[in-house]
């Protein structure tokens, strides 16, 4: 039997190559280092899972698509945007994931954000497999006119490679409820199809489950409850900081709010608010959702209780609870140590891969709780596959089934990973517990489908 150091150093040769084969797109290899540096041990126990080839073909993407999406300003000027979708892994189901439009997209990012979803979607147990796509379009300043025909023009080339059976798009960054809208519409358009389970994240009158759009973020509260929960304690009463002011942060915002918790923070690029009374979501979502403003103006227009700090990290801000929901590497060594500094009980991920691997470290160290996102922020994805079942069946649940079924997802997941850290020498270390258990859904899936 190998041992798990010889298995680490066989994984360690494969990083490298991964490295070498897929050069420039330094957040694919930080996701990859983060996963294939937890599998020694399931890897070193289970001889089936170093068959050569097998983890070479995870992390290769079974099909990466890019291209050129044209459009037309307000202004009659051409621009030419890059699109992207790759689909990453299909043994447990149709390529599921977001699209994200952002300026910082790029093949590596979206191939990050991909690999994260084969392990994310495999631990919600639903049936699906892993893909991302989205484009370096930034929607920010642009009117719904521009919005629209970019997103016409960026499901012209998508079309072709997706479908109810094939792979399901949704939201991630800058893509929310207006974006589907106008790529559904041109999905319907070209293939004379009403496909309902093409895309998630649609509108409640024409195919979108309730609670999808809180998901995310209700979701990442009730998985930062159960890890509470494990240390004897629970939501109410603590102090949480919320980064980011998009869909997941509002709702992340909400949920800490209706547990009894003071969420006190959010931010955007521009600089971070403190509410010491704790956030006002109806104005928060005023000027986010209906405005499409920046927090400063939540500062102005909220009175004495609040202040906006222009830059700055609102992870200085003392918390209990730490709920990173803007972006990836968000939350570094600094961040953490403060955080540290400041008695941080509990940080749970509502981003994909905000924290960063030294960050990580420095809070597990210290015997903070750590939900990493492809555990923490599930719910998203699993709502999602939730309204694909609806679609399939014709049918719309209420409010209160998808709540009770994302909950009972949100324990199994969490119960999932914490037995799975226990079984491999690794207690209260989510990490390790999500990678692995994702990984062997994943790996038996393919084991079992031959080379492929
Ligand atoms: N973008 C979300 C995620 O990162 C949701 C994807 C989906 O609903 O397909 O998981």
């Amino acid at each position: 039997m190998t041992t798990r150091s010889e298995t680490q150093t066989t994984l360690d040769h494969l990083l490298t190559e991964i490295e070498h084969r897929n050069p420039a797109q330094p957040e694919f290899h930080q996701a990859a280092h983060e996963v294939l540096e937890t599998l020694a041990p399931v890897v070193a126990a289970r001889p089936e899972y170093a068959e050569p080839g097998l983890i070479e073909r995870l992390v290769e993407p079974e099909r990466q698509v890019m291209f050129r999406v044209p459009w037309q300003d307000d202004q009659g000027r051409v621009r030419v945007n890059r699109g992207f979708r790759v689909e990453f892994n299909s043994a447990l189901g149709p390529y599921k994931g977001g699209l994200r439009f952002h300026p910082s997209v790029n093949l590596g990012v979206i191939k990050f954000l991909g690999f994260e979803q084969i392990f994310k979607n495999a631990l919600t147990g639903l049936g699906i497999g892993g893909g991302k796509g989205g484009s370096d379009f930034d929607p920010h300043g642009r009117s719904d006119a521009e919005v629209m025909r970019f997103c016409q023009s960026f499901m012209t080339e998508l079309y072709r490679h997706i479908g109810e059976h094939t792979d399901v798009p949704a939201g991630d960054i800058g893509v929310g409820g207006r974006e589907i809208g106008y790529l559904f519409g041109q999905y319907r358009r070209i293939t004379n199809r009403w496909e309902a389970g093409v895309l998630t994240g649609k509108g409640q009158g024409w195919g979108g489950s309730l609670i999808r759009p809180e998901a995310t973020g209700y979701g990442n509260v009730l998985f930062a409850a159960a890890m509470l929960r494990e240390r004897g304690e629970d939501l109410e009463g603590q102090t949480a900081v919320v980064s980011g002011s998009g869909n997941v942060a509002i709702y992340t915002i909400e949920k800490l709010t209706a547990l009894g918790a003071n969420a006190v923070t959010c931010s955007d690029s521009s600089g971070y608010v403190v509410d010491e009374k704790g956030i006002d979501l109806d104005l928060l979502k005023q000027i986010k959702e209906v405005e499409r403003g920046r927090v400063d103006a939540y500062a102005e227009r909220r009175g004495a209780s609040a202040r906006f700090v222009p830059g700055g990290s609102v992870w200085d801000v003392p918390a209990d609870l730490a709920l990173p929901s803007a972006t990836q590497n968000e939350l570094d060594e600094n961040a953490a140590t403060a955080l540290i500094r400041n008695g941080v009980k509990a940080v749970s991920e509502g981003a994909n891969m905000p924290t960063t691997p030294e960050a990580v470290h420095l809070l597990q160290q210290a015997g903070v709780a750590f939900g990493p996102g492809k555990a923490a922020n599930a719910g998203g994805v699993a709502v999602s596959a939730l309204e694909m079942a609806q679609n399939h069946a014709r049918t719309a649940w209420t409010a209160e089934r998808v709540e009770e079924e994302l909950a009972s997802i949100m324990t199994s997941i969490h119960t999932t990973c914490h037995e799975t850290a226990e079984r491999y020498d690794a207690p209260g270390d989510y990490v390790t517990g999500a990678n692995i258990a994702g990984f062997e859904r994943v790996a038996d899936a393919m084991l079992a489908q031959g080379v492929i």
